[in-house]
């Protein structure tokens, strides 16, 4: 049979009548409704839906009453671009939201994003942004949340199932090892299996095993060569052999331009090219034809590519839909109050010499708001790139804090005259995204990275001016990357990272300044004394990569982040992990119910603490796991689990954190799989990844 480009072309003729037709049905279950509607799709219709329509929704096929569907940007709320030009709920950005390893929280700001994409009148928002934070300098490194896969995947997760738990589609983004902007297009992760398997796909299978995202975006680089968008071994090797993934696969805006063509996207099993139009130059109507015609592909290596996209029509309620209203502005409060307790809570405590904070609102007569972010707007239409959502109102930390202190603390602009500054540096988005690349403008942003580890030379020499004039001065950092502090580090008596915090930001500021609450953030990612320390910064071929050869090495393998300090004993400036509180807090009393654990199973490790301190607060019991002895080389020991833990003063919990025999597997790249081997294990508990005070052993046998 000759297909024929034509008959793509006229809508849907033979209208025909619907009435019990079993894709129809709610009462049926999901896989024979997909499998109705696969076999009631004519093979032009098909080619219709894996490409784009347009910038953010695919083509509806009128004829079996499916409608489009509709997708928004993500990840820290609807982006403004993607929703009708829609003002929505800003949140902090999403390393902020790692740092609170509060998954509660993350699973409400899903929730939020998902009402809020179907006030867009969307069905798929595409975030969370999860690629493992690898380098201080990558400029999207705001958008994602950590150096862990296990502290990723399990906030990640939780975010997932928020956003589902709405009727919508997430989409995790950007698979697999998108971990730089530098030459993103072009650019391969030249990178061993087992690191490969480790650290970036871990991430991506725990987020998919907890959660069941219904979309995953492919991303622009290659993976050891080969273009993501047809990389056989990472989409259907691993996405659905290995791991089992249901949902499907978009590409990148553009992604699938560079790749061999539409025969080799079909075969490894691209679903969807986004997003059409000019952009997407593959899975055209024509080149597909041709493929079919030519006989490299036939209609079920189609139909394997169509499946998954019906499914999440079908999980969306796509085939129900009711034309709803779109609302121009979400202006919630509820919404609002969210964003406010992720910025609280994320706000990492890096400094505070003779408790210096919380600030006494009874005490201070005079108070100076000073820096080049303190009054910042940074909610606007593409700043920071894809991500960038416009709020209905943006408080900045000046407006919080001075509404807070109205009429009890006078403001003044001389730090010389001020009883204590607030001093808001830290990092920018740059500008509009097309001026950030016409301008080669480096930054916090998408489509860059980072330049240097420090603040700006300008922001370094304000900081020294103000600490000579005034050494009262708490420095608060507003950034979506680890900063370089060690230049200032000894003259500062508090410094706080509040990261990005989002639309309520600066009402969460003043609440933690001023002993409201006590800071409860833990940094998401290792702040290392030097660059040059840093495991992807050994060489420029490890970052930004060989531009010549457009390779990066990921010559570090499994040794990411935290892993490296360990394994070649070095000092970093913070470790994984750490952040101060107002109040303090003593573990003890580690238990492991279960010592021996045979075959696949769970233990429960259980460790008692307290609140010794004068104030409220939250602790952060981290578990991490390291293998006593082992056939191949290992990192000392690897997060596992953890749980935030809420203490009046004096208060005391006992914490419970159940795990599998996973927490002792790695990647073999012999077996071309993960192992467990039968030994001791070390289980270790903490605050911090250098402060466990705890451990016990735990014997595994198969
Ligand atoms: C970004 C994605 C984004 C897409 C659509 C791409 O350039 O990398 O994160 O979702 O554009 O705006």
């Amino acid at each position: 049979m000759e297909y024929k480009e034509k008959e793509l072309k006229g809508k849907d003729q033979a209208s025909e009548l619907i009435e019990e037709f079993i894709y129809l049905r709610q009462d049926v279950d999901i896989e024979d409704r997909v499998e109705d509607l696969l076999n009631r799709l004519k093979i032009e219709e098909k080619i219709l839906l894996i490409r784009g329509r347009d910038f953010w929704t695919t083509n509806p096929i009128e004829r079996l009453k499916i409608p489009s569907f509709g997708m928004t940007d993500g990840p820290i709320g609807v982006a403004y671009h993607s929703s009708f030009k829609g003002k929505r709920t800003r949140f902090p950005a999403t390393i902020g939201l790692a740092s609170t390893w509060n998954k509660n929280l993350a699973f409400k700001m899903g929730e939020v994003m998902g009402n809020e994409v179907k006030l867009s009148g969307r069905h798929q928002i595409l975030g969370p942004g999860v690629n493992i934070i690898r380098s201080p300098l990558c400029g999207r490194n705001f958008e994602y949340l950590s150096e862990d896969p296990v502290l990723s995947s399990d906030i990640a997760a939780e975010v997932v199932k928020g956003i589902q738990s709405q009727g919508i589609a997430s989409c995790i983004k950007h698979y697999l090892t998108n971990n730089s902007e530098t030459k993103r297009m072009k650019i391969s992760t030249e990178i061993s299996e087992r690191a490969l398997q480790e650290i970036y796909i871990k991430n991506y299978k725990r987020i998919i095993e907890k959660a069941d995202p219904w979309g995953l975006m492919v991303c622009y680089n290659k993976i050891n060569g080969v273009h993501g968008a047809e990389n056989k071994y990472v989409l259907r090797e691993v996405l659905r052999d290995q791991i089992g993934f249901t949902g499907h696969v978009v590409t990148d805006w553009g992604a699938a331009r560079r790749t061999s063509g539409a025969t080799g996207c079909i075969k490894a099993g691209l679903n969807l090219e986004m997003p059409g139009m000019l952009l997407s130059k593959v899975m055209t109507p024509k080149n597909v034809l041709k493929a079919l015609n030519k006989g490299e592909i036939n209609e079920d290596d189609l139909n394997y590519i169509v499946r998954p996209l019906l499914r999440t029509f079908i999980r969306v309620g796509l085939l129900e839909e009711k034309k709803e209203l779109i609302e121009k502005i979400s202006d919630i409060p509820e919404h609002q109050e969210v964003a406010k307790q992720i910025a609280e809570e994320s706000m990492v405590l890096l400094k505070n010499k003779a408790n210096f904070l919380p600030l006494d609102i009874h005490k201070i007569k005079k108070l100076a708001i000073l820096g080049p972010n303190a009054k910042k707007l940074f909610g606007k239409p593409l700043h920071g790139g894809s991500s960038a959502v416009v709020p209905p109102k943006e408080i900045t930390p000046y407006d919080g804090i001075t509404k807070y202190i109205d009429g009890k603390v006078e403001i003044v602009n001389k730090p010389e005259e001020a009883d204590v500054v607030l001093l808001f540096v830290g990092l920018n988005h740059g500008g509009h995204m097309l001026l950030n690349l016409l301008f080669k403008k480096e930054g916090d942003t998408e489509g860059s990275d980072r330049k240097h580890y420090g603040l700006p030379i300008k922001q370094q020499r304000l900081i020294g001016e103000i600490l000579l004039k005034n050494p009262n001065t708490v420095v608060i950092l507003i950034a979506g990357s680890p900063i370089d502090v060690s230049d200032w580090f000894d003259d500062a008596p508090a410094i706080l990272n509040a990261w990005y915090p989002g639309m309520k930001g600066g009402e969460a500021l003043a609440r933690v300044l001023f002993g409201e609450i006590s800071p409860s953030g833990k940094l998401p990612v290792t702040y290392p004394k030097r660059l040059e320390d840093h495991p992807a910064h050994k060489s420029s071929k490890r970052f930004p990569g060989d531009l010549k050869e457009f390779k990066i090495h990921f010559d570090e393998g499994i040794y990411v982040g935290y892993r490296y300090f360990d394994k070649h004993q070095i000092e970093p400036f913070f470790p994984f992990g750490f952040g101060l509180s107002y109040t303090e807090f003593e573990m003890f009393n580690i238990q492991i119910y279960k010592p021996n654990l045979q075959g696949e199973g769970i233990f429960t490790v259980s460790v008692d603490v307290k609140n010794i301190g004068d104030k409220s607060g939250a602790e952060v019991i981290q578990i991490y796991v390291g293998d006593d002895e082992c056939s191949v080389d290992r990192p000392h020991k690897e997060l596992q689990g953890f749980e935030k833990v809420y203490l009046q003063p004096g208060e005391e919990k006992t914490v419970s954190i159940t795990l599998t025999e996973s927490a002792f597997e790695f990647y073999s790249d012999i077996e071309h799989k993960f192992l467990v081997e039968t030994g001791t294990f070390t289980i270790w508990a903490g605050s911090s990844s250098r402060d466990l005070p705890l451990y016990a052993k735990i014997n595994y046998s198969k």
